[in-house]
Formats: structure tokens, sequence, C-alpha cells
């Protein structure tokens, strides 16, 4: 396993000169790995708490997903939406049969799948009501996507700057806040997008009140109520979907990173008469959809839901947070906890960048948003054990921040 340290120097030389620099990278890449450990091109071993981010939730060897990729292959990894996908129709039942949807579309990623979920509710609006009712109104702080479409819906100045003009029609209501949401949604709003728990934007879970008043603004001027689980979905709060935490379901929902555990896909699920707004020719995709991704998926999902690996990551993510909250009581700079089980943020008053070096330098992958929330958001699979080492660590690197 052991390589020239040559070879990784030009690697990473190389990546300066051939990628473009759209992310400051450490200077590590990864060869292999094995449950919640990866392994660079030097040996060396890393506990991982950010799973390629919250992509990899089974880990880097579950076999079933393995197999699965490895079936399709062996017979086909695509074959265009003009037929029917076996693996595609499968994926689909075995999430509208598991949640509130009646119908699902695969895309290939998180922001497409935000970016049609738009078009959804927006065409629904457009059919029903005609041209006006057509805002977008998501929350201040959140996190949706990089396109076009959903750098409008992202609360992220910076991301838009330079980029524009802009799509019109995009709204931002101050999150968890019931008299600013009322103020921003009427008669002509299209969709009210959520991310039950915020990730990106530092780890904020919704209140149930304001989650209940969504529901009935999106009743009252009927628009969409739409949830972005592309993070917080896929068993990560304890529950297969992070709404089932709050008993609200969703008109549609959005799905990607832990849905393909590192195979690229994302899918938008729509109940009643969302689930019929698209028809043949108002929305599509070459690569979405196809054997190789919804194979993968068919198996993540099943996994998940036979091993129930949702009640896995509640019970491990209960005893991480009590661990996380020794750190409040016991640091300064550590203030607060938040999130659901394995989306947990350590709120600090420091900045965190150099703690994450650190920790990686001492073998554990973990991430900082928001410049002062630690995020941990391991496989689901992560055990007690490598959580005691990395606290165990976590709080030695604290410490000299004392
Ligand atoms: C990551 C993320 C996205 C964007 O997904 P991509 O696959 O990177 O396009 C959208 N919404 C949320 C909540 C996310 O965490």
């Amino acid at each position: 396993m052991k390589k020239e340290n040559l070879n990784n120097k030009d690697i990473i030389k190389d990546g300066d000169k051939y990628l473009m620099s759209t992310y400051k990278r450490f200077p590590v890449y990864f060869v292999d790995g094995y449950n919640s450990t990866l392994i660079d091109s030097e040996g060396k071993e890393y506990i991982d708490f950010l799973s390629g981010i919250a992509v990899n939730s089974l880990g880097y060897s579950n076999k079933r997903v393995r197999d699965a990729m490895i079936k399709q292959a062996e017979t086909l990894v695509h074959s265009s939406n003009y037929f029917y996908i076996e693996t595609q129709v499968e994926l689909a039942k075995l999430l509208c049969e598991n949640s509130f949807a009646d119908k699902a579309f695969f895309g290939n990623s998180g922001a497409e799948a935000n970016e049609g979920a738009i078009k959804l509710a927006r065409k629904r609006a457009y059919l029903k009501y005609g041209e006006n009712k057509n805002e977008i109104v998501s929350m201040k702080s959140c996190f949706h996507g990089r396109t076009l479409a959903t750098l409008s819906i992202t609360d992220n100045e910076s991301y838009r700057e330079g980029y524009g003009p802009h799509p019109e029609g995009f709204k931002f209501a101050v999150f968890n806040n019931i008299e600013n949401l009322e103020s921003q949604v009427g008669e002509n709003t299209a969709a009210i997008i959520i991310e039950p728990i915020q990730g990106e934007g530092g780890v904020n879970p919704v209140d149930l009140d304001f989650l209940k008043k969504a529901k009935e603004l999106s009743k009252k001027f009927d628009c969409a109520l739409i949830y972005d689980e592309i993070q917080c979905g896929m068993g990560r709060t304890g529950k297969l979907f992070a709404y089932e935490n709050y008993g609200i379901e969703p008109d549609i929902m959005t799905l990607a990173k832990a849905l393909g555990n590192g195979i690229p896909i994302g899918a938008i699920l729509a109940k009643g008469d969302y689930a019929d707004v698209f028809t043949p020719g108002a929305h599509g995709t070459t690569f979405g959809g196809n054997q190789m991704a919804t194979g993968a998926a068919q198996a993540v999902v099943n996994e998940m839901i036979e091993n129930n690996i949702p009640a896995l990551a509640e019970e491990t993510g209960n005893y991480f947070k009590s661990k996380l909250n020794e750190i409040v009581d016991e640091f300064e700079i550590a203030t607060e906890v938040r999130g659901m089980g394995l989306l947990l943020g350590l709120q600090l008053s420091v900045p965190g960048a150099s703690i994450v070096s650190e920790m990686l330098e001492r073998g554990f992958i973990i991430n900082c948003t928001q410049e002062k929330v630690l995020r941990f958001i391991p496989p689901l699979i992560i055990t007690k054990e490598e959580i005691d080492e990395m606290i165990k660590n976590l709080k030695e690197v604290l410490g000299n921040y004392k």
C-alpha cells in the first residue's frame, strides 16, 4: 500500500496545474477505504467524519452496494430514458412506498434535483393560475446548489457575485421566524423551499412551529412545500427522511448525496397533483436514472431499510451528541451543539479551519462550515469507539486554544 512520496507530490502539483481552482484542497489524496476509514497514498489511515460531504453514508466497503455496481458494470450501465429501466422503476417504487410521495424523477445531482423541483412547482402554479404565480421563497442561511437558479435560492451573496444577470422570482424568509415567513409568502408564491436541517448553513434544525406555519401557508396559497433533504435525508437524522422527525409532509422533496453512496444521483419526489405535472417533453435528462445510478441507489435504500440504519444513526448520534455536549461543558470556545442523529454541529467562538487541519494531521477528517461551526457528518455505520477516539483527539486540539 505504501507509495512513493514523490508520486504523491506529482498528483498535487499536477492538480494545481490542470484543475480549475474551485477548491482549496488539502494536500492529500485517498486511494482506498473500508468501513468509516479512508487510506491515503502513503498508507496513512483516517477515520472519516465527513463522508465525502454526507455522501458515503454506508461507508467505503458496503458489499451490497459494491455488488450492485459490479452487476451493472458487467451488464448495462446506461440505455436512456426512451426506454423503461428496471432498477429505476424499482427504486422509484421503493422510495414512494417508504415516503409521502407518489412519483419520482431521477437526475444526477442535488442542484439538478432542486432545479427540477423549482420547475415543477412553477409549472403547476402556471397551469393552475397563470404566469404571475412564480415566486419561490427560500430561507436565510440555506444552501440549495450552484446552478444559476439554485444559486438564486441559496443565501450566499458571494456565491452569486459576478454571475448575473440572475433568474428572477426568488425571495428569502428568515429561517425559523414565523412573522417574516408570513410576510414573504402570498398569492404569487409558487413554492416554499426548506431544508428541515440546514447543513452548509451551520447545522440548524427547523422549528416545528415554523414548519407547521410553512405547511399552513402552502395550503392557504396553494403553493408547493418543498423539502430539500439532499443533506439531511437518507437516514442521517435517525429517520429515513428528516421530515419524519416533525410529522409534516411536503408536496415535493429532493434527495441526492447519500442516495447513491458515491454514485452521482439526485431525485425529485412528489405527491398528489404535483406528481403529474411533468408530461412528456416538460423535463428531461440524458444520464438521470440510468442503470448504474439507480442500481446502486436501490442497493443503498434496501440496505438502509433492511438493516435499520436510520435507527443506528439515531442511537450513535445520541451518544455522539452527549460527547459533544461534554466538550461544550469543558471548553469555553465551544458554545453549542446542534443537530439530530449523525448531522451534528459544534458551534465555536473561534474560526475552526486550523482545528480541522490539526485533526487531519492526527488522522481524523472533520469539517468546518460557516467559519465557526465544526460539522460532523460521518458514515452512519461509524462506531462509538471511533467517536471516542475522535473526541479524545479533538479535546487535545481544543485544549491548545484554552
Ligand atoms: C449538497 C447540497 C445541495 C447541492 O447538491 P449537489 O449535488 O452538490 O448539486 C443542495 N442542497 C443541499 C441541502 C445540499 O446539502
